[in-house]
């Protein structure tokens, strides 16, 4: 059955229907909140049988169906679309034995880290424990640990999904296989997910966390993270980013303020060979805090400490293929202690080790031969927006002769095709555009970072 007027959805679902006047309408409001998000009704499902409804009487009433969970890579929604909020479907349960989670499409990291870790086990979630699940996971997913288990997408054992048709579907290597490559890689092009199912190793503790020097040294820390990375084992994953930390209490009060390098570590393994690999780094300089140390799995967020409130960030991102000694003195002229940058925080983090190797059941995730991944984050208050952007435009810029020319699904998120295509090999794009048409003929769900081949 379907209803033609919005506010009659309601009478089909169990969960709540919000139009722009209801008060549950403010829920919407993304983590990043320099983006607006403003459609013509947000729909909070607590099952997929909601989401088949909502798609369905989107398709009914020409709306185009948009998808959100925590806002961590919102993108502009208008009146034209229906925002399907996953925010109350929050359930995690975890089988101790067989190692797994399945997870409901609106749970965040922190969820499942709560749910998993006091068993030892440990979800291979992203740098900020606040991120979606399911977002995150159809954008492949890289964790602080990515060169010692890979991607994390290449850890998902099954989804369900709510196709462009309203259908609800099982989806696996064995059943539905072209959706189960499509999803772990095309965001939201081939449909709504509303579980899945993930793989957890078994790692009650790791040895890591950031070395924070002063911005004085950033010179010395970034060339010598640039020599010192390539060889380090899998076991190993790090990243480096110049930071201008907040004057705010959150802030530790050693970095508060301040310009400040950090070299971020996580290491698996003898804890004797982590140390020791990281004794140039801490031979560099002398730091203003060294928070490496042995730490259960759950407090894996520290490595990177993003920001968990909701906060206006604009961001840019680009692949490296390598970080030679030019390339050092680059990013140091334009995001270094002296350059006046106008980002909060330029990363680069290592890829390479198990990030690189194919899985057995391959998928819609591209660029497994980048080295580096560059991220650039900003504050766009109004005034300062247009700079921002101009200057995150410079470094990358700066950085191109070291560009793939590439990007990953998961950063500086864009509906624009020609940026969207950035995420793809050419390959990868017109078989998701192609199984777009199979599973969504209609477009309902052609909103947002929704994969689509330009001729
Ligand atoms: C502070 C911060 C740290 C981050 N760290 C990392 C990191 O370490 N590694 C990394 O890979 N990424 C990282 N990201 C990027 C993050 O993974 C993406 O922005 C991701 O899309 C966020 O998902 P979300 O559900 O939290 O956000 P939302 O804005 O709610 O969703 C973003 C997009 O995900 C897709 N999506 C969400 N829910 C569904 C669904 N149910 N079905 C289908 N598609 C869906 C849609 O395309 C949606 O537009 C980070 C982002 C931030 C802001």
């Amino acid at each position: 059955m379907t209803v033609t007027a919005d506010e009659d959805l309601g009478s089909l679902i169990e969960g709540v229907v919000a139009l722009p006047e209801d008060p549950d309408y403010l829920r919407c409001s993304p983590w990043n909140t320099a983006v607006e998000v403003a459609p013509r009704m947000v729909v909070f499902p607590r099952s997929a049988s909601d989401v088949a409804a909502t798609v369905r009487h989107a398709g009914a009433v020409g709306a185009t169906v948009a998808v959100a969970a925590t806002g961590h890579g919102a993108l502009p929604v208008g009146p034209e679309s229906i925002l399907v909020h996953t925010g109350d479907m929050t359930d995690v349960a975890v089988d101790v034995l067989g190692r797994t989670a399945r997870v409901g499409a609106g749970a965040s990291w922190q969820h499942v880290l709560d749910a998993a870790t006091p068993h030892g086990l440990a979800p291979l979630c992203g740098s900020a424990p606040s991120v979606g699940v399911v977002g995150f996971l159809t954008g492949g997913g890289i964790g602080p640990l990515v060169r010692t288990f890979g991607l994390s997408s290449d850890h998902v054992r099954s989804f369900e999904v709510v196709t462009g048709t309203g259908e609800i579907l099982q989806v696996s290597p064995e059943r539905h296989g072209d959706l189960f490559w499509g999803l772990r890689g095309g965001k939201a092009t081939l449909g709504i997910v509303t579980a899945v199912e993930i793989d957890l190793p078994e790692l009650p503790e790791f040895y890591g966390g950031a070395i924070y020097f002063d911005g004085d040294y950033a010179e010395n820390v970034l060339r010598a993270w640039s020599q010192w990375c390539p060889g380090l084992p899998e076991s190993v994953s790090t990243s480096v980013a110049l930071l201008q930390a907040p004057d705010a209490p959150e802030a530790p009060p050693a970095l508060a303020g301040r310009f400040v390098i950090a070299v971020r570590f996580a290491a698996v393994g003898d804890r004797g060979e982590a140390l020791d690999l990281l004794t140039p780094i801490r031979a560099v300089a002398p730091a203003l805090l060294d928070a490496v140390e042995v730490l259960p799995y759950a407090a894996i967020g520290a490595v990177h400490a993003d920001p968990p409130h909701p906060m206006p960030v604009y961001e840019d991102h680009a692949l490296l293929s390598g970080l030679p000694e030019e390339a050092v003195c680059e990013l140091l002229r334009l995001a270094g202690p002296r350059a006046g940058s106008l980002q909060a925080l330029v990363e680069v983090r290592q890829l390479g080790g198990a990030y690189a190797r194919w899985p057995r059941q391959r998928s819609a995730f591209c660029h497994r031969d980048a080295a580096f991944a560059v991220t650039t984050i900003g504050i766009p208050v109004p005034e300062l927006a247009e700079q921002v952007r101009g200057h995150a435009a410079a470094v990358l810029q700066a950085l191109g002769p070291w560009s793939t020319g590439r990007q990953l699904p998961n950063f500086a998120p864009a509906s624009d095709p020609s940026r969207l295509a950035r995420c793809y090999d050419d390959d990868t794009l017109y078989q998701l555009a192609a199984l777009a048409e199979r599973y969504d003929p209609d477009g309902v769900l052609r909103a947002g970072q929704v994969a689509r081949y330009v001729f």
